[in-house]
């Protein structure tokens, strides 16, 4: 089987350029068809000799990812993607424009082992990790897409299916792969990770100092509502999850955004929104409440507009900075997993 092209960093494929006996501008040259012109095969790559380009398509391939749905909501502002990946496995891409800026919401794995109770992705448990590659190549797509209309990507979130922080080095890999000036090219501040809070690899991350943005999935203020909604609060509790996280601020001096899923009477009270307000309040944070995306195995329902809006006074009365996401692409499934959940 050939690999894939875009799993390579810009070393490795150098080094392979010079095992072939090519000079080494071949490198740049192929990284520019990739990640600027947007190039998919081997016959586009004009700037290379013939023998080099038969030579690359028999040992890799241009990207694995294989449109299936391409679905758009009907304000026109969100569309959502599902891929076949070669081994069969689904993934699912969001694109959302906005006034000022275009986001990708990517998948970094296929299901999620995490089992958050009102995840889509979470329902259909883990099925595998995601390669660098295929991390990248929802990114370089997503780009070329827009780029057709004249538009251009402005932010990635680790927001689609799969928790980033248990594919921790693939993950890493392409934000440094897409980050390369030589490629791609995309500053690390316009990447955001959200983690459901692996508390070890919060650590690791903070260690690792990079620029990328860090959200993290609260949904609740006590451990006994957490662990009822996100089963891995059991093995990291809040308490521990808000002492890494203000070390994180203090040493990185970096905001970090706490996700909150607003679901009609489970952690919509006034109680939590309190509760919440003591854990965060003195920390560099920003809370983002989305209003419950309601899926089939879930009972839960959308927190009502009311509430979401009480919920957020609360928190804006402690001066803590707050917004309620607007729910986009509800009637394209644009929920975390919702379309994979079904293709797979
Ligand atoms: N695994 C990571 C990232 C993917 S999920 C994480 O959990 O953070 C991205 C966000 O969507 C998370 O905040 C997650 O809790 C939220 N989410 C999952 N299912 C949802 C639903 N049905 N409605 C609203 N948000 C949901
Ligand atoms: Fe996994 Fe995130 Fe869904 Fe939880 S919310 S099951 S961590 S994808």
């Amino acid at each position: 089987m050939r690999s894939n092209l875009f799993d390579l960093d810009y070393e490795e494929l150098s080094k392979v350029i010079r095992s072939w006996d090519e000079p080494a501008y071949r490198t740049q040259q192929i990284w520019q068809g990739i990640f600027q012109k947007f190039w998919n095969n081997p016959e586009e790559f004009t700037t290379l000799s013939l023998s080099l380009r038969k030579k690359l398509d028999q040992k890799y391939i241009f990207g694995v990812l294989n449109p299936e749905k391409d679905l758009q909501s009907n304000d026109g502002s969100t569309r959502k993607i599902l891929y076949r990946l070669e081994d069969n496995a689904a993934i699912e891409t969001v694109l959302m424009g906005y006034t000022d800026r275009n986001t990708v919401c990517i998948s970094s794995q296929v299901g999620c082992g995490m089992g958050c109770k009102f995840c889509a992705t979470g329902n259909m448990g883990f099925i595998r990790n995601l390669s660098p590659g295929e991390i990248i190549e929802q990114v370089v797509k997503a780009a070329a897409d827009l780029g057709q209309n004249g538009k251009r990507l402005t932010n990635v979130v680790f927001m689609g299916m799969g928790e980033p922080f248990h594919n921790y080095q693939p993950v890493m890999k392409a934000v440094r792969i897409l980050n390369d000036p030589r490629g791609f090219g995309m500053g690390t501040r316009r990447f955001t990770i959200s983690t459901v809070g692996l508390i070890p690899e919060i650590r690791r991350f903070m260690k690792d100092n990079t620029q990328i943005n860090l959200a993290i999935s609260l949904h609740a203020a006590d451990d006994l509502l957490r662990s009822s909604i996100v089963p891995i609060n059991r093995k990291y509790p809040l308490t521990e999850l808000i002492a890494v996280c203000r070390q994180y601020i203090q040493k990185t001096n970096r905001r970090i955004t706490f996700e909150w899923a607003l679901i009609d009477g489970v952690n919509d009270t006034e109680e939590q929104a309190r509760k919440l307000s003591n854990l965060v309040g003195d920390m560099l944070a920003h809370v983002n409440i989305i209003q419950l995306n309601p899926v089939s195995h879930y009972g839960g329902k959308p927190a009502e507009e009311e509430k979401a809006l009480k919920f957020k006074k609360i928190l804006t009365d402690s001066d803590i900075s707050c917004t309620i996401r607007l729910r986009r692409g509800i009637d394209i499934q644009a929920g975390c997993g919702q379309l994979a959940s079904e293709s797979n």
